[in-house]
């Protein structure tokens, strides 16, 4: 059956599986928990391994119809071209950053990047392969670190801990003038809050455990194409992948090397759970934001309250970019306590909000940033990402509002 025209996002999503072909009139794609895919005539298995049959499995590693069907979908959120799912969001920037970089090259990336995000920089820096972070709120800071070997930009839409925006547009040009591969990790946004396509981005990240799987239920990650990058001009294309349509080489390079070769592999019962996750995306963003700009608000006229971080809020710095950008504002929010040795007692104090890591579940979280997530940074790396020792990070889960902001009200009395 073909797709019908000119869907909303929810009606898409949810309607998906079938318009991708349903087997045995099944509305929810099944799980393919089989590794081998094998053929009565040889020539079709050939034809799957020369890739001149679109579609064809033959190596769970590389793929089965369930993460296919997830991958359709999230090409679908992102309006994009072609997405390929890994196990967790790190195996999927990590497939980026190795196959579509080499020793002597060099990377802009925010310095508002996810910690483990961070930590790969390191390890590209001993491959070879140079990073300089940037301010990438402010556009010159991004100008001005492009060299003469450098091949990408990262940025991520929404920062995490600090909820910082980088210039998306700005970047976006910079990078087409210059031929620079634009990545965006939009995992805090989600393509519900806002499609990084709209800003000239060439490969859209998104750890599909946080936002788009949303119950804290199944790890994943996925790397999106959304056809805006020229791939014929891009150098470190492998001779074996420069065939055919240029627009297919980078996803194809990044599924060859990154996914078949690298192996970080998503399993087809963690896609299934994702893909039914992903039918909610909207209605979860929409709640969660609502209760989390609502709460921000609160907290911000509150006594024991130094700071809010929150796209939404009128005294973000980025705030006139959240609301050109953003359709809603995310379950993200951090803040900071006047008195930075109450930031442990309050953790304890609250009933509802969870003590634990981790974004985008049913259920609000909270963590104490400086000790945790960014202990290993050290207090130089804090120091200059602005996160002070009273930092409080909260994922804003399903809850109603009234029980958490009575849950606040109690716990910062003491
Ligand atoms: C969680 C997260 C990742 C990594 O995703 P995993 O699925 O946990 O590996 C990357 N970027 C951002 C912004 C994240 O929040």
């Amino acid at each position: 059956m073909t797709t019908p025209p000119n869907l909303h996002f929810t009606t898409q999503i949810v309607h998906a599986d079938r318009w991708g072909g349903a087997e045995k009139g099944a509305i929810h794609q099944p799980i393919h928990s089989s590794v081998q895919y094998g053929y009565d005539k040889v020539e079709d298995l050939i034809a799957v391994f020369q890739g001149t049959a679109k579609g064809g499995f033959n190596y769970a590693r590389q793929g089965t119809p369930t993460t296919a069907a997830l991958e359709s979908k999230i090409t679908q959120m992102e309006g994009g071209v072609g997405t390929i799912a890994f196990s967790t969001g790190m195996a999927a920037l990590c497939a980026v950053f190795l196959t579509l970089l080499k020793a002597g090259d060099h990377m802009v990336a925010s310095k508002f990047v996810f910690g483990n995000t961070n930590s790969v920089f390191g390890t590209l820096a001993d491959l070879g392969i140079e990073v300089t972070t940037v301010d990438a709120t402010d556009l010159a800071q991004v100008q001005a670190a492009v060299r003469p070997n450098t091949r990408m930009v990262f940025v991520e839409t929404i920062a995490n801990p600090g909820t910082q925006i980088p210039d998306l547009e700005g970047i976006g040009a910079l990078c087409r003038d210059k031929g620079l591969l634009y990545v965006v990790d939009n995992t805090v946004a989600s393509p519900y809050a806002f499609r990084p396509a709209t800003v000239g981005a060439g490969l859209v990240m998104n750890s599909l455990t946080k936002s788009i799987g949303g119950h804290g239920d199944a790890l994943g990650g996925a790397i999106t194409d959304t056809g805006l990058f020229d791939w014929s001009g891009y150098p470190n294309i492998f001779p074996a992948y420069r065939k055919g349509d240029p627009k297919g080489w980078g996803l194809q390079q990044v599924r060859k090397k990154g996914l078949r070769d690298m192996g970080g592999t998503l399993s087809s019962h963690s896609a299934h759970q994702l893909a039914v996750g992903a039918e909610t995306l909207a209605l979860r963003m929409e709640r969660t934001s609502a209760t989390a700009l609502a709460l921000a608000q609160w907290l911000q006229q509150h006594p024991a309250v130094a700071q809010v971080n929150y796209p939404l809020l009128p005294s973000h710095p980025q705030y006139e970019r959240a609301r050109k950008h953003l359709r809603v504002g995310s379950w993200l929010l951090s803040f900071e306590l006047k008195d930075p040795a109450q930031c442990l007692p309050l953790c304890n104090r609250l009933r509802l909000p969870i003590n634990a890591t981790g974004l985008a579940d049913t259920r609000t979280l909270i963590i104490p940033v400086a000790h945790t997530i960014f202990w290993e940074a050290g207090p130089e790396v804090r120091a200059q990402m602005g996160i002070g020792d009273g930092m409080i990070r909260l994922s804003v889960g399903l809850e109603d509002l009234q029980d958490l902001q009575a849950d606040f009200a109690q716990a910062l009395q003491g």
